[in-house]
């Protein structure tokens, strides 16, 4: 590629909404250019690292003997009403009405559409296994859309679906795309962990995440440096002793039992303790939801005694509402007088466990979503320092490791990628099922697989910049190579040996580009240093008259003279 043919477009300054440095650093380095909240234009420069990813991908799952197909972005709701999940996924499903009033989906991932594939293609246990998977636009409607491509609401996955006779095939399946995942992240050179997800077993086995190492990740990864565990926290969490968890320093009086392992529920997924001294709390835990926003909880906090009826009936004067998802993050609030309860009245999301107002509320009625089901005297948390507060977790650095081989460290992550052993969740409800040797319908074993195409650009970033910019692993980068001529336009002798290194390069297949725009040197190395292209070649008069060109790897801090004979050998 010659640059005054490519499309280059850098900036000084970083846009103030981009608050991480990955999102800042594409967007100064011309990678993106935002739309709308959560929708990005990739421009050419971002598009050709998203090539390069989904190149590595396509290759790793072909060679794991998956099938690429390409399913549809908008798909009919019926599919979507056969599993529940027309229902279930609440506002994160994008759906749009055609001219005749008919529902449809964009597509968030595509489960119902390749089970529909599957049930009228495959009929016999001879087709099986299969796996089929596509790289395809994703919807997602967001409650947060932030950090540029890391969470956005429309995105690049790729998205497999394995089928399986019974739960060893798919035990099989599963294991040979998590070694795909492993041999694609391995390909990336991005530093990665692969943590499970479930909350079964020592190691899980049901599910697991691959997340990228990085301080900016959105997820607690928790694992023994000494053993081979590591899971993120949630699934950490669940297998932690009781011992090992923040322990009420009350116990609760409960007016009905129903309530109770949900209020509790509420209290470790805060990781507050229970305390003293509020007037009253309605809690309504909202369950998880699948494929969508993780586990949410709603607390309404309103003044004096009332069940939830009286609450939702909007009967109650003072109501406040906070709702909470992942690692209890406040997502929301409403409704209340500005000055009750601290934050309420403002529209600032922060992070609850460093909330010293949530922390400070005490003596609450605490209920869950269905009449009755609520505790009188139930205290969300105690005045701690704001240290100790944000400190709180059930699973902190230094606890036992549950496979007994060492204690536990912490570290942060950008989920990457998702294994999930799905069984028959979507089969059952969608009547998916193949004949087996006695010509006998069963049911088909399902495995997912999703990779964040668009996300691997963001986290690569994350764990690979310097002050300059981006310093993208050569396999991601969008070109290999750059070449620097000093006065391209000025100097005969320059720009016949940079058009030749260039046609010779090209030749040997490198993916180079030639920076022929005539700017000066300080100009064209600050853009090459911004975009992060892993190799530089300065071609100049001085240096030619000995033969010689200068060549310096991005995070060199020093050119190394190199004979102009044998750069195209050096750089290959
Ligand atoms: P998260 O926990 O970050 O919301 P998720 O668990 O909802 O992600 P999955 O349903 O597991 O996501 O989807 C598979 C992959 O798609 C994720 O591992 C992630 O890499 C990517 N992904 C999910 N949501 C987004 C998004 N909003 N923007 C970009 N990539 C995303
Ligand atoms: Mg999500
Ligand atoms: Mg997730
Ligand atoms: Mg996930």
């Amino acid at each position: 590629m010659r640059a005054s043919r490519f499309f280059i477009s850098t900036l000084k300054e970083a846009p103030a909404d981009a608050e991480i440095v990955s999102h800042k650093l594409m967007m100064r380095a011309g990678m993106i250019k935002r739309l709308g909240s959560g929708i990005y234009t990739y421009m050419p420069m971002g598009l050709r690292v998203i090539r390069k990813v989904e190149a590595i991908v396509r290759e790793e799952m072909n060679r794991a003997g998956a099938i690429e197909l390409l399913m549809p972005v908008v798909q009919p709701a019926e599919l979507w009403q056969e599993t529940g999940r027309w229902d279930k996924m609440g506002p994160e499903l994008m759906r749009v009405k055609d001219r005749h009033g008919r529902d449809f989906a964009i597509q968030p991932t595509s489960e119902e559409v390749v089970t529909d594939v599957v049930r009228t293609e495959i009929r016999s246990y001879r087709q099986l296994p299969v796996n089929f998977y596509h790289i395809q636009t994703k919807f997602r409607d967001e409650r947060r859309p932030r950090f540029g491509l890391m969470r956005g609401r429309e995105f690049t996955m790729k998205d497999a679906y394995s089928f399986d006779r019974d739960t060893a095939g798919l035990q099989r399946s599963y294991e040979i795309m998590f070694d795909a995942y492993t041999r694609i992240f391995t390909r990336f050179g991005l530093q990665f962990r692969a943590v499970a997800a479930d909350n079964g077993a020592i190691g899980g086995s049901g599910s697991h995440e691959f997340h990228v190492i990085a301080e900016t990740g959105e997820d607690a990864l928790v694992y023994c440096p000494d053993s081979d565990y590591a899971a993120n926290m949630e699934a950490a969490e669940a297998l932690a002793p009781t011992a090992a968890r923040a322990a009420p320093t009350q116990a609760l009086t409960k007016t009905s039992t129903p309530g109770k392992q949900r209020c509790e529920d509420v209290a470790a997924l805060l990781g507050l303790p229970l305390t003293q001294n509020v007037k009253s709390i309605v809690v309504v835990t909202e369950g998880e939801e699948e494929n969508g926003a993780g586990k949410q909880v709603w607390l309404l906090l309103v003044r004096g005694d009332h069940d939830l009826n009286e609450v939702k009936a909007s009967k109650v004067p003072g109501l406040a509402g906070f709702r909470f998802a992942g690692e209890s993050e406040i997502l929301e609030w409403f409704g209340s007088p500005p000055g009750y309860l601290g934050p309420i009245g403002t529209k600032k999301p922060v992070r609850v466990v460093a909330d010293r107002t949530v922390a400070a509320m005490s003596d609450f009625v605490c209920g869950a979503n269905e009449t009755d089901f609520h505790f009188t005297g139930v205290n969300w948390g105690r005045d701690l320092p704001e240290a100790e507060v944000a400190d709180l977790r059930n699973v902190v650095e230094g606890d036992p490791s549950p496979d007994g081989k060492g204690v536990l460290a912490i570290q942060r992550g950008i989920e990457v990628g998702h294994v999930f052993q799905l069984g028959t969740r979507y089969s059952e409800d969608m009547k998916a099922t193949f004949l087996d040797e006695n010509g006998k319908p069963q049911l088909l074993q399902m495995g997912c697989y999703g990779i964040g195409v668009t996300r691997i650009l963001g986290a690569a970033i994350e764990q690979n910049f310097d002050d300059k910019g981006i310093i993208w692993p050569a396999s991601l980068a969008p070109f290999e190579v750059v070449l620097c001529p000093m006065g391209y336009d000025r100097s005969e002798s320059v720009k016949a040996e940079a058009d030749r290194l260039y046609e010779a390069l090209t030749a040997a297949g490198i993916d180079v580009i030639l920076d022929d725009r005539g700017e000066r040197p300080g100009v064209m190395f600050a853009d090459w240093e911004l975009i992060g292209v892993p190799h530089r070649v300065v071609i100049g008069e001085r240096g030619l008259k000995e033969g010689k060109l200068e060549y310096q790897g991005r995070r060199d801090t020093e050119a190394t003279a190199v004979a102009v004979d044998e750069m195209a050998a050096f750089l290959q």
